[in-house]
């Protein structure tokens, strides 16, 4: 029987890093040597494997992923059954939850990446390329969107999240927990999430967002100048379940009335609230003020959401509703 076709697309990362003139490591591996240097690979696939950037992942931007996307879209099209995307474990995160927002239909998306260089002692990189390889090529991730795939986890998109700066072990879903396993060089799935709207990549880079965490004691004086500095739109990360202090509530009511500003937590987890606390500057009185509820989602995803949704001059109503 024909294997699967994969398509692998490498960004750059720790995984394909090693020692530089710098004195640090720095990207250096392709696609083509990531896979040449994992020969069980080719029992699971037939792999096709660009290398269109060589970057660390904080020089990444959303606008790169969109193009990604569309290279991905186009390869499914074309016959390819899945794609691995291997990029650097920082911004992991936000691509995966980008490509989860553009990538339309049911072929396996899924983004890799490892802790530890390409030459470290007990590397990372030829487990994780192994175990993306086979969840991407498998039947049970088929309708899943796009996942994150790190040592042996399989993580959604829209739940996983970076929790350490060096651990193997780093990424988690705080949320729901992984929705499965690659265990005995088999993708097990035990629980399945339904996929949410896509929007389409043709539409271009997300507009620019401004991500705010409030402190305590903060006043908010940077919030009213963010239209004039160019944001499009806001994502506030208010305290606990999406509070800030009493008086910077109408400052966010007065930029709620420029351009659309969502509120979600600064917690690790959890939803932000909409009908429980009824003081100054609590959920209640930031939503009635025009902010809208992030949902589940992290600060860090809302702010890709938005700027997808009000790309072009669309509407941010209804893009979070998915995501209550
Ligand atoms: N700083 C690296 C990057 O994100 C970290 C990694 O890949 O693990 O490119």
């Amino acid at each position: 029987m024909a294997l699967p076709r994969l398509l692998f697309v490498s960004l750059g990362g720790t995984i394909t890093m090693v020692p530089s003139d710098s004195g640090g490591i720095a990207p250096k591996l392709g696609a083509a040597e990531l896979v040449a240097s994992v020969p069980a690979l080719k029992d699971v696939a037939s792999i096709e494997a660009h290398s269109p950037f060589k970057l660390p992942s904080p020089s990444l931007t959303p606008d790169k992923l969109v193009d990604v996307a569309g290279q991905i879209a186009k390869a499914f099209e074309s016959g390819f059954d899945g794609a691995v995307v291997i990029q650097g474990t920082d911004t992991i995160e936000e691509s995966a939850f980008l490509l989860d927002l553009l990538v339309p239909g049911d072929k396996p998306v899924v983004v890799t990446g490892a802790m530890r260089g390409a030459d470290a002692p007990g590397a990372d990189g030829p487990a994780n390329l192994l175990a993306a390889a086979r969840v991407a090529a498998s039947k049970e991730a088929r309708g899943l969107g796009t996942l994150a795939v790190l040592n042996y986890d399989i993580h959604a998109a829209r739940f996983v999240q970076k929790s350490h700066t060096a651990l193997p072990s780093a990424f988690l879903s705080p949320l729901t927990g992984p929705l499965g396993v690659v265990a005995e060089g088999r993708t097990h799935i035990y629980c399945r999430v339904g996929r949410n709207p896509t929007l389409p990549i043709a539409g271009g880079g997300p507009a620019p967002i401004a991500l705010v965490k409030v402190p305590m004691g903060d006043d908010g004086r940077m919030l009213k100048d963010l239209p004039r500095l160019g944001y499009a739109g806001a994502v506030i990360e208010g305290m606990g379940a999406g509070h800030v202090h009493a008086d910077v509530a109408p400052i966010l009511g007065e930029l709620a009335e420029k351009i659309p500003v969502v509120l979600s937590s600064r917690s690790m987890t959890g939803p932000v609230f909409t009908s429980t606390y009824g003081y100054a500057g609590a959920e209640i009185d930031l939503l009635k003020r025009g902010l809208v509820p992030s949902g589940y989602l992290s600060g860090l995803k809302a702010r890709l959401l938005l700027g997808l949704a009000i790309r072009g001059g669309g509407n941010s109503a209804g893009a979070f509703t998915p995501y209550q």
